[in-house]
């Protein structure tokens, strides 16, 4: 992937003072010394381009969220006078700046759930962090201080921070770090292509689901047992689409024992699944919803969490005798973040987006369902424009390849070489997540460009055996 810039000096330098200073997260740290950086230096549309000049069809978004694509003037532009009026004003005690009272105001419109308060953040991960905090205080505040466990999935994503990660369920993100994970319960992951039994219907499957939780609410007691978190489809984990009736077998269970459902809808909110947030294309009863990724396109870092008025009300009669929520970040409600948020969110609406990205979702999706046949997938799936390509030794027995062939991996450096950009996630899936603005021709682009990748890390890995 290194070479293509060795020529330019300048680059070259870079790329030194990147293997010499920078601490990569999320990577193959051994890997990336010996590989080197791939650097962008700029994107434009649906395009990135690297220091070399070389474009690619940014299929991930980024990392999911640059929905809006890249170069967005009217953004720059916004956040540059922003700059120039106020930089900074911390919401605590009381103070406020008029970017966020705006952002608040407009996310009031967007957001299913009604008269909630918003609570801003810098990540995700920060906001969820926030969601463990604000479900525990509620409780506290209303008399049930007992109710602090948390029910996450195998599979699920909701973030790095100690107590993300240890809600996020994917091994390498809490295994080696020792975290307290004796309050979080992890449930069998939703993914009926993975943890369907042989013989097993998906409407079995989803009973078996709802009995487990049934049976873990049963042994930990519903009185100790705080909320649910969910992604409406599961981002990281695998592009895992809920079964058939899931959150309808699910949602009844947790309102008779008063256990939320926190959802997380940092990859969902603002177009992905094509509707404006995934509980409504999944039928989901949220009590709160983190937001974050799309709500500025990634322009700015910026977060949200949606609060009803059930837990805001009795938050705030309880700072008199529990103390004040003590919680918040230096940047929560930067005012040039939620000014960016603000206009993203605008441009959205004038420009029609969520309307678009349900337009392009049969061809994006049609696309994706040529590639079932190719030899290496096990498994495709999807939803509006976010999609997923289990990768298989043999479609039959869904036997899984040898992690040392990095199967996913593979594939998505042979789509570099083509001049796409997707994503290899654990379990050897390949995930596909478009800026929402993406056209007809482009999705044919994307098609074409992984359908070659697919054949490249086919022949590469036949090549390797055969050696
Ligand atoms: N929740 C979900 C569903 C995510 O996909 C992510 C990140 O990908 C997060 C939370 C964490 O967000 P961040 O990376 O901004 O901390």
């Amino acid at each position: 992937v290194s070479t293509h810039w060795e020529s330019c000096n300048l680059n070259a330098s870079l790329e030194q003072q990147d293997l010499d200073h920078l601490f990569h997260p999320c990577t193959d740290l051994a890997g990336h010394s010996r590989a080197g950086p791939l650097i962008w230096s700029r994107g434009e549309g649906v395009y990135v381009y690297d220091s070399a000049g070389k474009q690619y069809l940014e299929g991930m978004a980024g990392l999911w969220c640059t929905a809006l694509g890249y170069g967005e003037k009217e953004l720059a532009r916004v956040a540059a006078e922003q700059m120039e009026t106020f930089c900074y004003g911390p919401l605590f005690a009381g103070k406020s700046n008029e970017p966020s009272i705006r952002l608040a105001a407009k996310l009031s419109e967007w957001v299913p759930i009604d008269g909630a308060r918003f609570l801003f953040g810098c990540s995700g991960s920060d906001a969820n962090d926030a969601q463990v905090k604000l479900v525990r205080y509620y409780f506290h505040a209303i008399g049930k201080p007992g109710k602090r466990k948390i029910l996450s999935r195998g599979n699920a994503y909701h973030g790095v921070t100690v107590a993300t990660a240890a809600l996020t369920g994917l091994p390498a993100f809490h295994k080696h770090f020792g975290l307290a994970m004796d309050e979080v319960i992890h449930l069998t992951s939703p993914h009926f292509y993975r943890q369907g039994r042989p013989g097993e219907s998906e409407s079995e499957f989803v009973e078996r689901l709802g009995q487990e939780l049934e049976q873990v609410i049963e042994r930990e007691g519903a009185d100790n047992i705080a909320a649910f978190f969910a992604e409406p489809l599961m981002g990281a984990g695998g592009v895992i689409l809920p079964p058939e009736g899931y959150f309808q077998r699910i949602q009844p269970l947790l309102e008779a024992n008063d256990i939320l459902l926190v959802d997380d809808e940092v990859v969902c909110a603002f177009g992905r699944t094509g509707q404006a947030f995934g509980c409504q294309t999944y039928g989901m009863r949220p009590a709160t919803m983190t937001m974050a990724k799309a709500l500025s396109s990634a322009y700015v870092p910026i977060s949200a969490v949606a609060v009803p008025p059930f837990m805001y009300e009795p938050i705030e009669k309880a700072a008199g005798e529990v103390g004040i929520f003590g919680h918040g970040l230096t940047y929560s409600g930067h005012p040039v973040a939620a000014a960016v948020a603000v206009r993203n969110l605008e441009l959205m609406e004038e420009r029609g987006l969520i309307n678009h990205a349900a337009a392009m979702a049969p061809a994006f999706q049609g696309a994706l369902q040529r590639l079932a046949d190719h030899p290496l997938v096990g498994h495709q799936r999807g939803i509006g424009l976010i999609g997923g390509l289990e990768l298989v030794a043999d479609k039959e027995s869904r036997q899984s390849f040898p992690a040392a062939e990095k199967m996913a991996f593979r594939v998505a450096a042979a789509c570099l070489e083509e001049g796409l950009v997707v994503r290899a996630l654990p379990g050897d899936i390949v995930a596909v997540c478009p800026p929402l603005i993406i056209d007809p021709a482009q999705i044919e682009e994307l098609a074409g460009k992984l359908e070659r990748g697919l054949d490249r890390a086919l022949k590469s890995v036949q090549a390797t055996r055969s050696a």
